[in-house]
């Protein structure tokens, strides 16, 4: 079956193709060998229009064959190789390309960055490191390279490489990288806590927050620390601080400070805390936590009540899981069998929806990450906040 998509990778390959036949058409080429051109790109249009693309790929190859000065054409197609997966022949083709010694500055430049680009697709980190640092050395298409060199240090998870270079894009560009940088920093303090080495955690989240005032995560992991290390009224401080600079990571950090509230015996605080968060946030999750708060001081019947008003304003199926919940523990004979078969709908219903979506690609998860796993930007994956959210 052909593919549409197809049709639109392809759409370059045709581009480059007409604009060929209509310059060589007039003056650069004559006789036979337009018409053998022509007759080609039309016998690979009709293979295109009747469903068969690995024949139309064959015959756009022997047109950038027989028109070795079809550079564009050539570009096209290794990047529609590429692009369909077939990253091998990519590389040759762009290899070959590159042997040529009529190529011009701007040429080199392409067919170079879209080989960077194959070893990149092809896992071959190291090569495309090499490529892209010969051509941030150069000087060539300087700001793009270093972008490509981030990405590469990314993937290697090279975390102080990937600061240093996209600090000089900064540089470059005048385009701000502190979110990132603060991400990288992060990083870093999460592997040195792994490894015991607190002080040198503590630094980079310094850093982080310098790099980006407004970096909740590098908040979160100073309030965990604190936390570790006996200091609950700096943890609880931080982890509000956290939630109040970005509300989206409130589900990831409220357990911890409802226990830190706990530890510290402060109620008021916590109440005062979660009834700002109920006017604020859109989801459910501050809701659910003050009704355990009422179930604990005022009893269960008054957490029913609040809950039940509350699920009006933020309608959800983890609220309704919870309501079922509490409504069992008072339940007659008759009702229990009903509560029982909604919560256990509702838990199921939570167990099969993404938590979390990323609101660049759209990418849905059921737990948070700070990179899209799939379009691998940073903090674009953000909670839910319908029926399945938090
Ligand atoms: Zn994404």
């Amino acid at each position: 079956m052909f593919e549409l998509g197809l049709f639109w990778l392809l759409l370059p390959v045709v581009a480059a193709a007409s604009w060929f036949f209509a310059r060589t058409g007039t003056e650069l080429v004559s006789g036979a060998r337009v018409d053998r051109l022509s007759s080609g790109y039309f016998r690979g249009l009709s293979h295109l229009l009747n469903e068969e693309p690995d024949k139309a790929i064959e015959v756009f190859l022997s047109i950038a064959e027989l028109d070795q000065e079809a550079v564009e054409t050539q570009l096209a197609l290794g990047s529609l190789f590429r692009r369909r997966g077939e990253v091998g022949r990519a590389i040759r083709l762009h290899q070959d390309l590159l042997k040529r010694d009529n190529l011009s500055k701007a040429q080199k430049t392409a067919a170079l960055f879209e080989l960077g680009e194959d070893y990149l697709r092809a896992g071959l980190l190291d090569r495309s490191e090499a490529l892209f640092s010969d051509l941030v050395a150069a000087d060539i298409e300087t700001a793009e390279a270093l972008r490509k060199l981030v990405t590469i240090y990314e993937a290697e998870r090279d975390w102080p490489r990937a600061i240093d270079h996209a600090e000089r894009l900064e540089q470059l560009t005048g385009r701000p990288q502190g979110t990132v940088i603060a991400h990288y920093r992060c990083e870093l303090a999460e592997r040195a806590r792994s490894r015991g080495q607190l002080q040198i955690a503590q630094d980079e989240l310094e850093q982080a927050l310098k790099a980006d005032p407004n970096c909740a995560r590098a908040e979160i992991l100073a309030a965990g620390m604190a936390m570790e290390q006996g200091d609950v009224t700096r943890a609880v401080r931080t982890f509000e601080r956290a939630a109040r600079v970005d509300m989206d990571v409130l589900p990831l950090l409220l357990d911890a400070l409802m226990a830190g509230y706990e530890q510290l015996g402060d109620n008021d605080r916590a109440r005062q805390f979660l009834t700002e968060m109920c006017a604020r946030y859109p989801g459910i999750a501050p809701v659910l936590a003050l009704s355990r708060h009422i179930a604990r001081d005022q009893g269960e019947e008054a957490a029913e009540t609040y809950l039940a008003r509350e699920l009006r304003h933020h309608p959800s199926v983890a609220g309704l899981s919870r309501l079922a919940q509490i409504g069992l523990r008072r339940a007659s004979e008759e009702t229990r069998p009903v509560l029982v078969a909604i919560a256990e709908v509702a838990d199921r219903m939570i167990d099969q929806g993404s938590g979390y979506l990323c609101r660049r690609c759209g990418f849905g998860a059921r737990s948070h990450h700070w990179q899209c796993p799939s379009c691998k930007s940073w903090d674009t994956l953000k909670p839910q906040h319908r029926l399945l959210g938090e």
